[in-house]
């Protein structure tokens, strides 16, 4: 049976709303990726993960993916390369809250956004926060890359110096997921991720954009990527992703929803420290 709430009648998604089915919603974006990666490269990702984590939980869980949200907000910088089809904020802001609206209007209640654009996420905090002032519904803002960090990072040879946008991990998903699309006679690693050592990076926000230049429009080490890794880091993340939608799903959600039981959350997560500001994808 189809995972793809496009592919459903309406008489399908009536039923879907009765089982309070979890809706996926991929969101990436069309910007340029470094000399090596095509242009549409969190988009690809945003929705190569969506469907496969909903493949891992559909026995268990009844799940729905949206179609993927392509076109997003790109900060004025990324717009120096050819290929960034670009929203302004507001219009990004106004197009997840109408998608996010009509889903809760047609009576879903547990949507999950999956975002694998950097410049994404404060955005998207906005439009839950929007969402849950205007229904109730409280949306999980999600980054595959930050949801399974731990599990990443130590499978990366460069760590966080080769990481970031159209870098180590990013390739090496894309060797992996879309070998072909990778210009292997491309690959350099003069936008490595020097500003990754500055003491404060990833504890304040300040785009990484305005923070160090780059000249290919890619940070990181993409020289470090293997399809080998690609393949357990895309592992990883569906893997753990998965664990979480288990999780949620448990729950009622919201509106009127019970309470996280005991323990969910912060409390228990061996870190009380809030996820640290910082753009990846
Ligand atoms: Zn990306």
């Amino acid at each position: 049976m189809s995972l793809f709430l496009a592919e459903k009648t309406w008489q399908e998604l009536k039923e879907a709303v009765e089982k309070k089915t979890i809706i996926l919603v991929p969101v990436g974006q069309v910007e340029g990726h470094g000399w090596h990666l095509p242009v549409d490269t969190d988009a690809f990702l945003a929705e190569a993960i969506t469907r496969r984590v909903a493949e891992l939980v559909s026995a268990e869980m009844p799940v729905l993916v949206t179609p993927t949200v392509w076109s997003g907000y790109s900060t004025r910088e990324v717009t120096r390369w050819p290929g960034c089809l670009n929203l302004r904020m507001e219009t990004f802001l106004a197009l997840m809250e109408d998608l996010c609206a009509s889903l809760i209007e047609m009576g879903f209640r547990r949507i999950a956004v999956v975002s694998t654009h950097g410049n994404h996420t404060g955005a998207l905090e906005v439009v839950a926060r929007k969402i849950a002032d205007r229904y109730g519904v409280y949306l999980a803002i999600t980054v595959p890359t930050i949801i399974a960090r731990k599990e990443i990072e130590s499978f990366l040879e460069k760590g966080r110096k080769g990481s970031c946008h159209a870098g180590e991990y990013e390739t090496s998903l894309m060797l992996y997921l879309s070998g072909e699309s990778v210009r292997q006679d491309k690959l350099t690693d003069v936008d490595t991720l020097r500003i990754a050592d500055w003491r404060f990076y990833g504890k304040v926000f300040i785009s990484t954009w305005g923070l160090q230049k780059s000249i290919t429009g890619a940070y990181g080490a993409p020289t470090a990527a293997t399809a080998e890794k690609g393949r357990r880091i895309f592992e990883a993340i569906v893997s753990v992703y998965a664990e979480f939608l288990k999780d949620w799903g448990k729950n009622e959600g919201h509106p009127g929803g019970k309470k996280l039981p005991e323990g969910t959350g912060q409390k228990g997560s061996g870190s009380s420290l809030s996820t640290p500001a910082e753009e990846t994808g």
